[in-house]
């Protein structure tokens, strides 16, 4: 593992001012807590396999979660359903945004876990009976991958219950097609949950470090999942985890990732790292803009490309 001396020297901040100056992207407005967001944030970390945290300036600013649970969500379903989740969920690439009114022909099954279709699946499947139960389920899977004990932002989970109607019309679709078990509200009050969990981006690294690492958080030493559930979650990062922008991803980063509004990425470079930025303004794709060049240069700085030969 040659590139983690690289990785623990690694300077953080000067890549963090390198990106400060790029400019463009939108921030998310689909929410008021979202559009409130500073656009000028910037935190970058890296957590590596030996338990090494590395973080730049901005790294313990906190921010919601949303997209980059999806994952995670994907790796609780798949435990706690014994693997029964790869039946009812496909996972093949969408090309189609994050939250397209779409459904996988024939099966009526969410096309993969990292749409919201899928991820509203995936945070239905997951133990705990009613939503206080499942969210509480939820929320202590995800403090496991963190290690560190994490929580909602109760404001966020209102307004992303109240104002997600896609998310609802997704949540009937499914119940239309019988692929949905629970109650449209509750799948989405759940959702809105997981959704609205607040992070930060050192949390996330970690996050991520757990999933690179098969399954066990090298901070805490806690097996979270097994490597075969950690194997599936970041083969399905790596074709879906940035929606129709996934096929770009891969040549330019070649890192599985996965992006969210709240501007937040989190990467898993197999065996070797866990990694995370956030910067709120967003490309098409909703991904962040300088989270995608911070991405590029550690990518390339630290030749973590999964298809680059060494
Ligand atoms: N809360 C958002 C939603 O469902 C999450 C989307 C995202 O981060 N891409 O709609």
């Amino acid at each position: 593992m040659s590139r983690t001396p690289e990785a623990r020297a690694y300077d953080l901040d000067a890549l963090r001012e390198r990106v400060l100056g790029e400019g463009g992207g939108t921030v998310d407005d689909s929410i008021p807590q979202l559009a409130a967001a500073d656009p000028g944030l910037c935190g970058l970390a890296l957590a590596l396999l030996d338990g090494t945290v590395r973080t730049s300036a901005q790294a313990d600013v906190p921010f919601s979660v949303q997209s980059a649970v999806k994952p995670f969500l994907f790796a609780l379903a798949l435990l706690d359903t014994g693997g029964r989740a790869l039946d009812l969920i496909g996972i093949e690439p969408t090309g189609e945004s994050f939250d397209a009114i779409k459904l996988e022909t024939g099966t009526g099954r969410p096309p993969n876990p990292m749409v919201n279709a899928g991820a509203l699946l995936t945070a239905a499947l997951v133990d705990g009976g009613d939503v206080e139960g499942r969210t509480a389920r939820i929320l202590r899977g995800l403090s496991a991958f963190a290690g560190q004990d994490l929580g909602v932002d109760e404001d966020v989970a209102r307004s992303e219950h109240l104002l997600g109607d896609r998310n609802h019309a997704l949540a009937h679709l499914m119940r239309a097609e019988g692929t949905l078990e629970v109650g449209a509200d509750d799948a989405v009050a759940v959702y809105a949950a997981a959704c609205a969990v607040r992070v930060d981006a050192r949390a996330l690294a970690v996050m991520g470090a757990t999933l690179a690492g098969g399954g066990v958080n090298p901070v805490s030493g806690e097996r979270v999942v097994p490597a075969g559930v950690a194997r599936d979650v970041v083969s399905v990062m790596a074709t879906c985890g940035v929606y129709d922008g996934s096929g770009r991803w891969m040549r330019s980063v070649g890192v599985p990732a996965k992006s969210s509004v709240s501007g937040g990425i989190v990467l898993s470079a197999p065996g070797v790292l866990g990694a995370a930025v956030v910067s709120p303004p967003l490309d098409e794709q909703g991904t962040s803009v300088r989270g995608r060049v911070a991405c590029e240069a550690l990518s390339a700085d630290l030749d973590l490309h999964v298809f680059g030969v060494r």
